[in-house]
């Protein structure tokens, strides 16, 4: 039987992906250094007002001990950083639609360049429809919609401060935000 090899990622071919889709504030990191935290969970369900509510949040994703292990099973990954600033709050789900549709065809475009198990944990949360669905089995475009790495348990902060990338918590909607994303590649 032939032994299991993982090839190493065609970084240039994957980084001129992401510029394509304007991505260009990124970095490889091993995401076995991705920092998961039962209290990114507790936040969710203590205080944040889609959950339950949507499709592409908790409870609608795995537990914290799955979310662990997914991540595990990748050796390489890309952390990326948007920077934006939203004159009032309803400016948001625009961006947010916007962002996704790029981002997903972005995924799409490292799955068929030889990547199937790329992932998308995108730093928008989904709203690619008027009224999400609510659940899993009934999201309406399963094949694009992502979770946020929040909704899969990771603690942003502490990891991106880990890579050497800012982020302070934000006292107002109009406060210039780093947004952060990781492209879960193999
Ligand atoms: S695609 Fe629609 S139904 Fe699915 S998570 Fe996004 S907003 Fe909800």
């Amino acid at each position: 039987m032939p032994a299991i090899t993982q090839s190493k990622s065609d970084r240039k071919k994957v980084g001129s992906l992401l510029t394509a889709h304007g991505v260009d504030d990124f970095t490889w990191i091993d995401p076995r250094r991705i920092i998961t935290a039962q209290w990114v969970r507790m936040k969710c369900m203590y205080g944040c007002s889609s959950y339950g509510r949507k499709a592409c949040c908790p409870p609608n994703t795995p537990t914290v001990a799955e979310c662990e292990r997914f991540l595990k099973e990748y050796r390489d990954a890309v952390l990326f950083r948007i920077v934006v600033q939203f004159k009032k709050a309803e400016d948001r789900v625009a961006w947010n639609r916007r962002t996704n549709a790029r981002l997903s065809q972005l995924e799409r475009e490292v799955f068929v360049s030889g990547y199937e198990r790329v992932f998308l944990l995108s730093p928008a949360g989904c709203v690619l429809c008027a009224k999400c669905s609510g659940q899993r089995e009934t999201c309406v475009l399963p094949a694009s919609a992502r979770p946020t790495p929040e909704a899969m348990a990771i603690d942003v902060y502490s990891t991106v401060r880990r890579f050497g990338y800012p982020i302070e918590v934000r006292r107002q909607v109009t406060d210039e935000q780093n947004r952060y994303g990781f492209l879960m590649i193999q």
